[in-house]
């Protein structure tokens, strides 16, 4: 037997094997109108698993109702849209082997003049909302005897930078209860998995900025940095990787046996945590307030 011919036979077994193991898998993704969450369910789909997608808005979901996959209406700040979307897949399927909590956007600006119910809405969505689904779901994987838990993270929340600081903090937050979670559900046979992005293409510039629309004062302390402000809400989109790209990646981890804690995908993946591990505080932040032209925000008050 030639070397070409047993590695044809052994990457169609592989291939086969993979699609055997996805088969009948039941998988729950939230934020799927765009982006990374809408890619996310058609690719599982195409590889073999019963999708349920969800998002506020049901009318954008109508291409992935006519490929076959579920579709439920669901807004992660609402615990009783939680409760009900949980309860239909398992009416439906009888249990979630996959919950990926992908539903987010990035409120920007500065800090200091975000209003609160901005900030509370932030973390309502891009952390509490991961709870609500993790609290809803865990059950029933305990009960099935195991499941996997991805929750979308992001490299913004290992290196923050100005204007973005509550959006980077709510992706710390989540990074450190991924950290949590994943100890406290392995016993029951649950795997918790962070996947970080860098820059992937989506919508997320444009829900960025029309965040800025909401939070950032006509008055600002910062009005000399307009521009900086809204490149900042938009650095995601310049020269992103693909969205294909980025979910071919994340699901091969999927078929893995024993999922890697943490998983970084995408431009600016390497860089900005090496940054953040590599540059002192002093060195880092003065480097960031410059690349922010920080130094001219006092230009705004004379
Ligand atoms: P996107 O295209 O804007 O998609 C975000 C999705 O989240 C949309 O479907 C949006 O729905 C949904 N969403 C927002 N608030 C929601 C809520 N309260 N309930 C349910 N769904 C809600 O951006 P994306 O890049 O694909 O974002 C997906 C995830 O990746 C986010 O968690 C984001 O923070 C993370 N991420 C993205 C990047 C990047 O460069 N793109 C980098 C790092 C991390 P609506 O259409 O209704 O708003």
């Amino acid at each position: 037997m030639g070397v070409e011919e047993t590695v044809t036979r052994t990457d169609a077994e592989t291939v086969h094997s993979v699609a055997d193991g996805r088969a009948g898998r039941v998988a729950l993704v939230t934020g799927c109108s765009s982006g990374i969450g809408r890619e996310l369910a058609l690719r599982l789909h195409e590889g073999g698993y019963r999708v349920f997608a969800t998002a506020r808005r049901p009318e954008t979901l109508e291409g992935l109702t006519g490929k076959g996959i579920g579709t439920l209406e669901l807004d992660v700040t609402d615990g009783a849209s939680v409760d009900a979307v949980v309860a239909s897949v398992r009416a439906a399927a009888g249990r979630i082997d996959l919950l990926i909590n992908n539903a987010g956007y990035g409120a920007m600006g500065p800090v200091v003049e975000m209003p609160l119910a901005e900030v509370v809405r932030q973390f309502d969505t891009n952390v509490y909302g991961v709870v609500r689904l993790v609290q809803a779901c865990a059950p029933l994987m305990r009960g099935q005897g195991g499941g996997v838990i991805v929750n979308i993270g992001s490299c913004s929340g290992i290196l923050p930078t100005p204007f973005s600081g509550v959006y980077c903090a709510s992706k710390a937050a989540l990074h450190a209860l991924d950290e949590v979670l994943r100890m406290e559900l392995a016993p029951f046979g649950i795997q918790v998995m962070s996947v970080q992005p860098g820059a992937i293409e989506s919508s997320f510039g444009d829900n960025a900025e029309a965040s800025l629309a909401r939070t950032l004062p006509p008055e600002s302390m910062y009005a000399a940095l307009r521009e900086q402000i809204l490149r900042r809400a938009r650095a995601s989109q310049s020269h992103p990787t693909s969205t294909a790209q980025f979910v071919t990646t994340l699901i091969a981890y999927l078929d893995r046996e024993r999922l890697p804690p943490v998983v970084r995908i995408g431009k600016g993946h390497l860089g900005m945590p090496l940054l953040r591990l590599l540059l002192p505080a002093r060195v880092r932040e003065w480097l960031l307030g410059r690349v922010f032209g920080l130094r001219r925000a006092r230009g705004a008050e004379t």
